[in-house]
Order: structure tokens, then C-alpha cells, then sequence
């Protein structure tokens, strides 16, 4: 079925009576070519462009519980490319450009919003730190404008700018930036995967690898083994659990990190703001809750919880950058596994059993990359070459020493 306003108002005068689930809930087939574990933004999206753009068949995502209950569910919706250094730029501007097409490709309405993102500046140094990084964005073809504090102003003028310990300088602000439905990209990339013949199959958990020579054939799972040519693992926040059965030991930790969502407001942010002295981000949905989040609790757990020391600071960080927001009431907070690798940046390889593929080490970041992550693994899966914007994102660049420290904050992943 295409969507379309036509579609809407047809079953609008007929009782909404023709519209179908999004995707089948079909049973597994006792083998396929393509496996992939992990039904989060990145495995639906690999299988999505595995079947599309790659053309591949006998397809099957494999998800232990249902579509949207990780970490695709549960972020904060943010989308940029405000990255800096030149592993990272390309890719994240390739995701940046997928998602600009990505409803009219999905034909889904994803709530794509580019309302644009404004780092905040609140000393000299991270003025020419930010110029820096804006200047690597606008060489790699994204956009950037680095603002004066009085255009910050013009944009948000309740923002506290004279606080005397972190006084607003001005800020970097990436336009093209936003955010969507994290969601409606979940279910927007399954569909558009089931209608292209992929098998998306819930409540199943893979439990095991089957290893011959050096080589996988096959999962096993909570629903009886399947064979497998070959089988891409995107399990995120589960990533060192499920490669440990593959008897991999991998450059991650696993670190929850919290989301909080006030009551409904009438619009006061337009866009996203990132506080520059201390991990805080805010935005507002569609809703009117104002969404936000700060640092990681700090220590390792598969927990999807949170503890009251992050919420404490992150309620600081919000009351240092706009006091206002003292007035609002928090409605729901939750938390999600981070897979955080040992640089802050991914990670899209084969690995040393041929036929299997590790797609993880997103951290706290890879909503964003959720359409150039799919793509590049798909890329990856199917023509056994890494693409180009993610050649750099290697298994092996730890031992080489060939870091993407991004964050310059050195092997410390709760750091990044
Ligand atoms: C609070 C919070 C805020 C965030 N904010 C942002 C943001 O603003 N912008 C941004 O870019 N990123 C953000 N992120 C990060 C982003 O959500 C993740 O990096 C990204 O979603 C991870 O990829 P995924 O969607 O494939 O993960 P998931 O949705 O977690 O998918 C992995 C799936 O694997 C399944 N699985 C695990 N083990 C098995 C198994 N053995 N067998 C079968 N299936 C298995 C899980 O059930 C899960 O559904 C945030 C994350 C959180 C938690």
C-alpha cells in the first residue's frame, strides 16, 4: 500500500477500514542468505538497503523482543553532522543527505524536522575550537555558521548568558540539523524492508553462533536454528554479550545513559541546544515536552535504568543554562545501553570468522547514523568492501593504534 493524502482521505470516507500492519509476522525459514541480528534502527535499516539498493534476497532480521523496545526507541531523536575529524565527517554528512530523501525513499512519514543545532560557545578557546570543527564541516560539504552571542540571542533570549561561570559566548549552529520520529524510522525502515521480502522476526533471540572451520553457517535462536551465508550483528548496547558467543571480546563497554521529558509546554525551543560546559542538550517535540539529557551514569551495566546522581546533574546543567526550565514538571524519564567503544567512534568490520559482520560501538550517537550505518553495512554485507564514507570505522584500528578520538578524551569510554 502507497501513503499518500489521497490514501488518508479515501479511508477517511470508507472508516479507515483498509489500512494493513506495517510488516508481516512471518516464522522463521529454516535458512537464508542474509541474517541479521538485531531489529534496532540499524539492523532494519541494513536490511532495507540490503534489499533495495543491493538488490540481495533471502533476507531475515532477527529481534529478541519487539521492533523499537532498544535504543531506536529511546533516544532523544537528535540528527547533525557536526563532526570533525575526517573519519567521522563524511560519513555522519552521508547520513545527513540520506535522511533529507529518507521519507519520500521510505515513503513514511518519519517527522524528519531540520530545525537546526546550536552548540553553545562559552569561552575563548571553545571558540576556536568550534571554528575549527566548523570549518572540517563546511570542507566536507555540510553546513556550519559560527554565531556571535547577540545572534544567540536573537534566537533564544531567555538562555542565561551572563552566568558568571559558564557566560554564553556565541555558538556553532549546523541549520540542516534536527531531529525525528525516533520511532516512525523504525517503523518506516521495516516496512519498507518487509515490503521488499525481508523476513522481520520478533520475540527471537539468537543464542549462539554455528562455527564450522573458521567459518559461520548458521544462529541459533530461541526459535531453533537457522543457516545463515553470511550474518551482520547490530545489537548496540548488547554488542559484547552477543559477540562473546562467537567467542569475541570486544573494544566496548556497555554504560546506560538517561533521557528525561517535561510536561507539555507551548513551542519555546525551536531547534536543539547543546550547553558547552557540561553534557546537557535540550530540545521540543511536537508534543510540547522539552526533551533533554546529559552524561552517561558513569559505570558499566545492561541495566535500561538510570540512577538519581545523573538526574541531579543533568537538573543543574539545564537550571545553569536556562532558568526557566526550573518551572517545568518532569514527566517520564528511562534509560538505554550504551555501546560505547573505546574512542567514542563505531565500528561497521567483518571480523576474524569469515561470514560474520559487527555492526556496533554507536555509543550515544547512532540515531543519527541510523540511514549511512544501514547503507554502509549493507554495502558491507553485500560486496564484502567497506564504503567509503566508513572505511575507517575498522575492528582492528585499536591494535593499530588508529584511533578516531573524536572527543580527544583518550581508551576512556565512559569519557567519550
Ligand atoms: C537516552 C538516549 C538518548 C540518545 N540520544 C541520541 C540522539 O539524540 N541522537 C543520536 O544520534 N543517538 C542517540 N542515542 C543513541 C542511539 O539511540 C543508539 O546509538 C542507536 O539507536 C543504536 O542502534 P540501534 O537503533 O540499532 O539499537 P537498538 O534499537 O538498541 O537495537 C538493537 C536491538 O538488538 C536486539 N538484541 C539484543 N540482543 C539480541 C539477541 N541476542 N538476539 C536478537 N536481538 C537482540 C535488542 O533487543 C535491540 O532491539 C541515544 C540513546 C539513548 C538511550
Amino acid at each position: 500500500m502507497k501513503y499518500s493524502g489521497f490514501r488518508v482521505v479515501a479511508e477517511a470516507l470508507f472508516g479507515h477500514k483498509g489500512w494493513k500492519p506495517l510488516w508481516r509476522d512471518p516464522d522463521p525459514k529454516p535458512a537464508y542468505d542474509f541474517v541479521i541480528v538485531g531489529g534496532g534502527g540499524h539492523g532494519l535499516a541494513t536490511a532495507y538497503y540490503l534489499a533495495k539498493t543491493f538488490a540481495e534476497k533471502r533476507i531475515a532480521v532477527l529481534e529478541k523482543r519487539w521492533l523499537g523496545s532498544g535504543n531506536i526507541g529511546r533516544n532523544t531523536t537528535i540528527i547533525r553532522s557536526n563532526y570533525l575529524l575526517p573519519g567521522n565527517e563524511p560519513f555522519y554528512e552521508f547520513s545527513m543527505k540520506l535522511w533529507e530523501g529518507l521519507e519520500q525513499d521510505l515513503n513514511f512519514n518519519a517527522m524528519v524536522s531540520q530545525r537546526g543545532i546550536l552548540n553553545l560557545i562559552h569561552s575563548d578557546a571553545q571558540r576556536d575550537a568550534y571554528r575549527r570543527r566548523g570549518n572540517a564541516m563546511l570542507l566536507a560539504g555540510a553546513d556550519a555558521q559560527l554565531l556571535d552571542r547577540e545572534a544567540v540571542r536573537r534566537m533564544y533570549p531567555y538562555l542565561n548568558f551572563d552566568n558568571a561561570r559558564f557566560p554564553i559566548k556565541g555558538g556553532l549552529l549546523q541549520a540542516r540539523a534536527g531531529t525525528a520520529r525516533h520511532d516512525g524510522v523504525a517503523w518506516g525502515y521495516a516496512r519498507g524492508a518487509d515490503l521488499r521480502g525481508v523476513d522481520i522476526i520478533q520475540n527471537c533471540e539468537v543464542t549462539g553462533f554455528q562455527i564450522e572451520g573458521g567459518k559461520v553457517v548458521g544462529v541459533e535462536t530461541s526459535r531453533g536454528p537457522i543457516k545463515a551465508k553470511k550474518c551482520g550483528v547490530c545489537v548496540a548496547g548488547s554488542s559484547s554479550r552477543v559477540m562473546e558467543k562467537a567467542g569475541m571480546r570486544l573494544p566496548i563497554e556497555s554504560h546506560v545513559i538517561q533521557a528525561f521529558v517535561s510536561e507539555g509546554l507551548k513551542p519555546t525551543i525551536n531547534g536543539v541546544i547543546t550547553f558547552g560546559a557540561g553534557h546537557f542538550y535540550i530540545s521540543q517535540s511536537d508534543k510540547g515536552g522539552l526533551v533533554f539529557g546529559g552524561d552517561l551514569d558513569g559505570y558499566n551495566t545492561y541495566a535500561q535504568r538510570g540512577n538519581l546522581p545523573v538526574v541531579e546533574d543533568v537538573a543543574r546543567c539545564g537550571m545553569a543554562l536556562m532558568p526557566a526550565i526550573g518551572r517545568a514538571r518532569l514527566l517520564r524519564n528511562w534509560g538505554g545501553i550504551m555501546d560505547m567503544s573505546m574512542d567514542g567512534s563505531p565500528i561497521i568490520d567483518r571480523t576474524p570468522i569469515e561470514g560474520l559482520y559487527f555492526n556496533g560501538g554507536w555509543c550515544y550517537g547512532g540515531f543519527k547514523a541510523t540511514p549511512a550505518s544501514g547503507y554502509a553495512f549493507a554495502h558491507l554485507l553485500s560486496t564484502d568492501a567497506p564504503h567509503p564514507t566508513a572505511a575507517a570505522y575498522r575492528l582492528d584500528r585499536f591494535a593499530r593504534g588508529y584511533l578516531i578520538d573524536e572527543k580527544g578524551a583518550g581508551a576512556q569510554p565512559n569519557l567519550h
